[in-house]
């Protein structure tokens, strides 16, 4: 019940138009967008992978950023969570807050959300719609076979870690659009289009199902990431900071220490950060010859609690400041 302000039913039926035009059809759908609840079936064997994440205006994007990023933003950090976890994407459902039914903004949101969801066989199955200040609510469903799924825990002194892609794109990429700095306009590109675009690595998390001995998805900087699977894990870590993989227009727009900080502590990279015991190391960097993106290793798993960053010649590294805080 809405006392105040209601969408009209105009509105709705205009928000129900745009989202009815998702092209997917999935067979495990028995009931989808329209009724009471959707009916979905989940494959015998599997696990039910759930994951949420909630995007504000004003906190994770600005009010005016393009409508298709944020469609494709929103589920594409909700397909991370999956990855993570090594399940394969099934359904999604949305909540979304809106101040207007302005046509032109979710004409663009949904152009960005369901070309991602056709990309990973994603089907939306339901969702609600309320006006109020812009928020967008993403609930993914994913599978996983019964203990196959990647968790935090089970790291082990003696495991590599590792990370996939490049790190600190988007959290320069942040500094730009915010205009704290301004940086030849090709590398800027490529930097926003880090930040609005994160590619969820799917494929690299269904391949390390078996092999990696925890993994999660890099969102508020790896060492504040990583350092969540060293709590669950109850050791500690080594990391060699100038192995961390920084991209060519990371490297070109900020000085080699910056760079070093970026990687470690800038938020909204979505990369997997990942642990692999000595005996998969061989058979993993075999799978990573064949990914589209970059695997790197770039530190080891200790007995000792925390996180020890090193330079190359062994000598200590101090991290400058810790990752993004939504509180701070
Ligand atoms: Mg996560």
């Amino acid at each position: 019940m809405c006392y105040f302000n209601p969408m009209s039913i105009s509105e709705f039926t205009l928000i129900q138009h745009y989202f009815a035009s998702q092209a997917l059809c999935r067979a495990d759908v028995l009931l989808g967008v329209g009724d009471d609840c959707a009916l979905l079936k989940v494959p015998p064997g599997a696990s039910l992978a759930v994951t949420l994440d909630m995007l504000v205006a004003g906190t994770h994007f600005l009010s005016d950023a393009d409508p298709e990023g944020i469609g494709h933003k929103s589920l594409a950090v909700n397909l991370s969570d999956l990855a993570a976890i090594g399940a394969v994407p099934a359904w999604i459902t949305l909540g979304l807050s809106l101040p207007a039914a302005d046509e032109t903004w979710l004409a663009g949101f949904c152009r960005g959300l369901f070309k991602l969801a056709v990309q990973f066989q994603v089907q939306l199955v339901g969702g609600d719609t309320t006006r109020g200040p812009l928020t967008i609510t993403i609930q993914a469903h994913g599978f996983v076979p019964l203990d196959k799924a990647l968790r935090r825990n089970g790291a082990r002194p003696g495991d590599a870690i590792c990370v996939t892609g490049t790190l600190g794109d988007a959290g320069l990429g942040l500094a730009i659009v915010r205009q704290q700095l301004s940086v030849p306009a090709g590398h800027a590109g490529y930097l926003r289009t880090r930040l609005e675009r994160p590619v969820p690595r799917i494929r690299q998390g269904l391949e390390l199902r078996g092999l990696a001995s925890a993994a999660i998805d890099i969102s508020d900087g790896l060492a504040q990431d990583l350092g969540h699977i060293l709590e669950r894990s109850r050791c500690g870590a080594r990391l060699t900071v100038d192995r961390l993989p920084r991209s060519p227009a990371l490297l070109a727009c900020v000085e080699a220490e910056a760079a070093i900080v970026l990687a470690l502590t800038g938020g909204d990279d979505y990369e997997l950060c990942f642990t692999v015991p000595p005996r998969h190391l061989e058979q993993v960097r075999a799978l990573a010859a064949g990914w589209d993106c970059a695997f790197t290793e770039i530190g080891v798993i200790e007995v000792e609690s925390g996180l020890r960053c090193q330079r190359e010649d062994g000598t200590l590294y101090k991290i400058q400041r810790p990752g993004y805080d939504h509180f701070a």
